[in-house]
């Protein structure tokens, strides 16, 4: 494993690669203002993300209206994507990039202009019908989806706990909940993803919530480089071709900046 501070052994990796994949975490979003679960000061520090397991979700109305709070304090920044966002955007405009598998809910990828992206955990910018008594982690709803402001509507117009229009079922943001299973395929559709790559890139991760980070380890456990964009250490740096120890928004634009207009390796 090379260990390195700049950008340029991550360019020179990128060079010889022709389907990249790149795996993500709240690390690529620090810097649009959206804090990971350690950033002091960051939302995390004023909500404890184990009060919002699925399970208490269920069960108390209490427990939602704080967590509608917690999302409205979420949008209220406006977050925008960054220059680590837009890079990975640019890769696939390159044709060199075939997706990102995210474990964000703030659709940053998209709004940078990422055409395939994998949400593994959901997404906070819409919310979802999940039943009357959705039980063991997995939602049950109508099927009604709708845009976060949906909520916060009907919030302003004095509801603390929305129900769902169409069958008064609980109404809770498209996300994964801890306690809650992954939504059915989103596994299986990143790690095709990712079985395809011949260059994975770790941006941002902690690489400790599984079964998210089992992904990268599988990749790397069967011969496809993994690269490692993180501000500090994590459990894979063993695993990894490279690893980077950096910000991800210093070190991705200048590497892709360096192969976008360069022709991909013959595939
Ligand atoms: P994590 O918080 O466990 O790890 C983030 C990692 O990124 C840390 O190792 C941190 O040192 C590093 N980091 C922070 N800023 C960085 C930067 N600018 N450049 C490079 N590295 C940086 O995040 P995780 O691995 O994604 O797991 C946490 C869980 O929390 C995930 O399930 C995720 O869904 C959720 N989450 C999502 C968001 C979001 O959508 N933006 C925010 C917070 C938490």
């Amino acid at each position: 494993m090379d260990k390195a501070t700049g950008w340029q052994p991550l360019a020179a990796l990128l060079a010889t690669a022709a389907r990249v994949v790149a795996f993500t975490g709240a690390g690529i979003s620090t810097e649009s203002g959206i804090p990971d679960f350690r950033s002091p000061g960051g939302v995390w520090t004023r909500y404890d993300p184990r009060d919002f397991t699925f399970a208490k979700y269920v069960a108390s109305a209490e427990v939602r209206a704080r967590a509608w709070r917690m999302r409205r304090e979420f949008w209220q920044a406006d977050p925008q994507p960054n220059a680590a966002h837009r890079a990975l955007a640019d890769l696939e405009a390159a044709g060199r990039l075939r997706g990102v598998v995210t474990q964000n809910i703030d659709g940053l990828h998209q709004a940078a202009g990422s055409t395939t992206v994998v949400e593994l955990h959901g997404t906070s910018r819409q919310v979802m019908c999940i039943g009357h008594a959705p039980r063991v982690g997995t939602p049950d709803g109508c099927g009604f989806r709708s845009g976060y402001r949906w909520a916060f509507d009907h919030i302003d117009d004095g509801e603390t706990d929305p129900r769902c229009p169409q069958c008064g079922g609980i109404v809770k943001s498209a996300t994964v909940s801890f306690g809650q299973n992954l939504f059915p395929g989103v596994l299986d559709a990143a790690a095709a993803l990712l079985g395809d790559a011949d260059l994975v890139l770790a941006v941002g991760s902690s690489l400790q919530v599984y079964p998210a980070a089992g992904l990268p380890a599988s990749a790397a456990a069967t011969g496809t480089p993994l690269a490692i964009i993180n501000d500090e250490a994590t459990p894979l740096d063993a695993l990894a071709s490279l690893v980077v120890r950096g910000r991800a928004g210093a070190v991705l634009p200048p590497a892709v900046a360096a192969v976008a207009c360069r022709t991909a390796p013959q595939q």
